[in-house]
């Protein structure tokens, strides 16, 4: 990505999680925003995401209480893994791993943090992506879901100056 140590500021969790009481994130947030002035949240998933994996399974079960502790934080991944089951069958992997950085986009846009620095920052408040990372052959792709602040102009692209 052509950055340099202390460009990128990373925040880890099973798969990409993000609900609005998560608190340590929320921080996290908070830090890379008002202190660190970051301009572009990256939610990136990846192939094969063993957290992904365990929620589809369970999508699969009937509803148990979630007892432990990897199935309460898995409970929004395993519902949608739900929502997305047909007739056919639950969703793919891929699949569920795409919509899920889908929802954590759209997770972290409804979030008090992000709305509160388009607040405070305007049209040049953070944008948020969301990206899969393949695994298998070391790539990136740009699901293309990339929102920044309302008054944010179209077309005025940031992102390509960051690599
Ligand atoms: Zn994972």
């Amino acid at each position: 990505m052509g950055s340099t140590p202390g460009d990128i500021f990373v925040h880890r969790g099973i798969a990409n999680l993000y609900t609005p009481g998560d608190d340590s994130m929320n921080a996290v947030l908070m830090i890379a925003l008002i202190n660190f002035k970051v301009k572009h949240i990256i939610v990136a998933g990846h192939s094969n995401c063993v957290g992904c994996q365990t929620a589809l399974r369970s999508s699969m079960l009937p509803p148990v209480p979630e007892t432990q502790a990897i199935q309460r934080y898995l409970k929004p991944l395993t519902q949608l893994a739900r929502a997305m089951t047909t007739e056919d069958g639950p969703p793919s992997l891929d699949l569920l791993v795409e919509e899920n950085v889908a929802q954590q986009v759209r997770n972290l846009l409804a979030s008090q943090v992000v709305q509160d620095d388009w607040k405070r920052r305007g049209q040049y408040g953070v944008t948020v992506h969301g990206w899969v990372y393949q695994l298998e052959n070391g790539t990136i792709r740009d699901l293309g879901i990339s929102q920044g602040p309302p008054d944010s102009k179209p077309g005025k692209k940031i992102l390509p100056k960051l690599f």
